[in-house]
């Protein structure tokens, strides 16, 4: 076989195209439309882009792309088919005439999505042995502890042994084909390497980001009915020490004897020091508990594959719970392969060059380590950076240090991280040589035009194109994105469909798809493309209910999202997220991004809240930059500074001046609970100290910021 066919199928890695230098300038100073295209801003927008239209025509998209995407909608069984033939091993080839089969009408009978039937492959074969053959020597992993000065590389020959002798452990411990393990561990290189070892014995894995609670653990363990969990004794991260293993006892301890975890292995982690101020970490139960390394020690490097049905399952992730109750997502191995495969290489443009070092932030606990840390490069066999580190520890240049020192060309990181970074000023970025950058991208939210201003000029030095990718934990990859140096950007905006990615814009009182351009509706997707979740572990009925109930035929995100004249998207938020002040729908994101354009705002967070008049009023949560004190003249500034920019039903009623905003754990503000704090009718219950309103907080980073936001509305606003 011959592995070099793998980097040049047909519209996959196109050779760059000569493109005008035009039509790389971004759009800056473009201020993103209203949701409903009725807001002042939707008119400035528009006026913007009429005296820039000419860059925006459709010959600024890349032909081969229009050509492409249309293919993959009108044709998806030959598109798809196609690429996952030429660029992955398959050891029994799926069934070319029904590449896809699926229902999106709960009308119609239940809801389901195959892909790939008939194929037989294994995503760990295709990570580890694939390139373990073609470039041993080339590194795989390179790892960046929490403390700077601890850094290690793998090679893909190196990165195959430690899969194997995991998957060895594993299997002694009785995991057989569908059995799910729990990972509860530190962003070291052992998280992507058992998340391989479980793929390649067909175990499902299920990551539990290491920064959970106990109940958030034990919950994620029960839903998953995990026998094995994976740990360590604890892990630095910045200046404090987080003892995992006491958190794990507590989650093992507090679980009934059907659903107990009967092999718990620990990682060892924790230097003497650490152990000295946290004795619970070396804790063992000898009936239990395992040591990891030791384990591995004993068994063989060898280790036959498991060959999976296309449709096997690969893994469970649990949702950030933004929204509600986290939900169990489920993935399956042939499609998820191929379309976290592509769109890496894509979206990040990866053509295969040994210099490119790709560093994706996000932890392994979140679907961005999982596509776009372990399994998206790794199966491009790129170099991936595992970073167990914070943003600003041991100073906030740390990003751009570790850029510097590794030579990161591809950059990936959250608006709510550049948001934080933006706030220590210019120095710490341009102190540091980023010559080596070439792409950046974000995801996680909507990026403010601020935001983007600044990774676009400070960090990027305006030579790098700026993926905003908007996707879900149930789309397993980028679904609405730029690729680089393929069309304009305009700040803000996840601009197009990603091949095979076919969005609709419904508007919900007549539950009919808006066509054309400048509209605004419930953003939801008309057909599948490979890497869409299957179902909601164990629940399916939740899966149909919570995707499929609201439009007959499409599956629906929860996000709303504005189409401009050019056919660009824009998320402008959560549905629930769009206020509808005096008759005017107004995005929650585009009044934030007005407060975060002032000098003295770092961060603001808008929500509604019932008016007798306006039917909803706006209600603004700020956070001030380092050294600013929220006063009486500042709140009046910022009131009068949205008025001006969104026109004066945009006049914000609220400004609640906070140290923090409530967030999950991967760093989004969790608005529903702003919205039931800013409710006048649950104040009196609130601040005698009733929280019940609020609901699940478990999966909220800091659950005492709830106590000052709490406070704070004992404060005129
Ligand atoms: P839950 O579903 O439990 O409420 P969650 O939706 O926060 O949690 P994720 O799947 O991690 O969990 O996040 C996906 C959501 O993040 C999207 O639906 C969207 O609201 C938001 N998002 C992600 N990327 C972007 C982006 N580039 N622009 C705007 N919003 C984004
Ligand atoms: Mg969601």
């Amino acid at each position: 076989k011959s592995w070099a066919r793998t980097l040049s199928a047909r519209s996959t890695n196109p050779s760059p195209r000569p493109i005008s230098t035009a039509t790389l300038q971004p759009l800056t100073n473009f201020v993103p439309p209203s949701a409903a295209g009725q807001t002042g801003t939707a008119l400035m927008a528009q006026q913007l882009l009429s005296s820039r239209s000419r860059l925006l025509s459709a010959s600024a998209i890349d032909r081969s792309y229009l050509a492409d995407h249309a293919l993959s909608i009108s044709d998806p069984d030959a598109y798809w088919s196609e690429i996952a033939a030429n660029n992955y091993h398959w050891e029994k080839s799926f069934d070319a005439s029904t590449v896809l089969k699926y229902n999106f009408h709960a009308s119609k009978g239940p809801i389901h999505i195959e892909w790939f039937k008939g194929g037989k492959t294994n995503i760990s074969y295709n990570v580890v042995d694939r390139w373990a053959e073609d470039t041993p020597e080339k590194t795989a992993l390179i790892f960046e502890g929490n403390d700077p000065s601890e850094t290690a590389s793998y090679t893909f020959k190196e990165l195959k042994a430690k899969v194997f002798r995991v998957a060895n452990v594993l299997k002694a411990k009785g995991v057989k084909k569908g059995d799910r393990v729990a990972l509860y561990l530190p962003m070291t290189v052992d998280l992507p390497i058992s998340m391989l070892a479980c793929a390649r014995i067909g175990a499902v894995h299920s990551v539990v980001f290491g920064g959970f609670s106990s109940d958030a653990l034990a919950a994620r363990i029960k839903d998953s009915g995990s026998k094995v969990l994976i740990t360590a004794d604890g892990v630095g991260r910045g200046e404090k020490v987080i003892n995992l293993k006491s958190i794990a006892d507590t989650a093992m301890d507090s679980l009934g004897a059907e659903d107990q975890v009967e092999t718990c292995l620990v990682l060892e982690r924790l230097n003497e020091e650490q152990l000295k101020d946290n004795p619970t970490a070396s804790h063992r139960d000898p009936s239990r508990d395992v040591d990891f390394a030791a384990a591995c020690a004993a068994v063989s490097d060898d280790c036959p594959v498991t060959w999976m049905d296309a449709e096997d399952p690969l893994f469970i992730l649990y949702t950030s719970g933004s929204t509600g109750t986290p939900k169990g997502v489920l993935h399956t191995t042939g499609g998820y392969m191929v379309y976290s495969g592509e769109t890496f290489r894509n979206v990040f443009d990866y053509k295969g060059a040994p210099s490119d070092i790709f560093w994706c932030t996000a932890d392994c606990g979140w679907i961005t380590g999982h596509s776009y840390l372990a399994y998206g490069p790794l199966l491009s066999g790129c170099t991936s950076i595992v970073f167990e580190g914070v943003p600003n520890y041991p100073d906030a240049s740390r990003f751009w240090s570790t850029v510097e020192r590794h030579k990161v060309t591809q950059f990936y990181t959250a608006p709510t991280a550049l948001r934080a970074l933006m706030r220590e000023g210019d120095e710490p970025v341009k102190k540091h040589d980023l010559s080596s950058l070439r792409i950046l991208g974000t995801v996680g939210e909507p990026i403010n035009p601020a935001a983007w201003d600044w990774y676009n000029e400070i960090v990027g030095k305006g030579n790098c194109p700026i993926v905003d990718t908007w996707w879900q934990t149930e789309t397993g990859g980028h679904m609405l994105t730029p690729l680089p140096n393929k069309w304009p950007l305009k700040p803000g905006s996840a601009t197009l469909p990603f091949y095979g990615v076919a969005p609709a814009l419904i508007d919900p009182s007549s539950e009919e798809e808006l066509e054309g351009n400048d509209v605004h509706g419930h953003l939801c997707m008309k057909q599948p493309w490979p890497g869409m979740a299957r179902s909601l572990w164990n629940n399916h009925e939740r899966f149909e209910e919570v995707y499929f109930s609201q439009f007959d035929g499409y599956y629906c995100t929860g996000d709303g999202a504005q189409r401009d004249e050019d056919g660009y998207f824009w998320v402008t938020g959560r549905v629930d997220d769009v206020l509808i002040v005096s008759g005017h729908n107004i995005g929650t994101a585009e009044v934030e991004s007005s407060f975060v354009g002032h000098g003295d705002v770092a961060e603001a967070a808008v929500v509604g809240f019932p008016h007798e008049v306006k039917g909803e009023a706006i209600y603004c949560y700020v956070t001030l930059n380092q050294g600013v004190e929220g006063s009486e003249d500042l709140r009046w500034e910022l009131k009068k500074k949205v008025a001006e920019e969104l026109g004066a039903f945009c006049r914000p009623d609220v400004v609640h001046f906070t140290p923090a905003l409530p967030k999950t754990r991967s760093g989004k503000i969790m608005r529903r609970i702003l919205r039931k704090i800013a409710d006048p009718s649950e104040t009196d219950k609130l601040l005698a100290g009733d929280l019940e309103c609020l609901g699940d907080i478990s999966t909220l980073a800091d659950e005492a910021i709830v106590h000052d936001l709490v406070e704070g509305l004992r404060e005129p606003c």
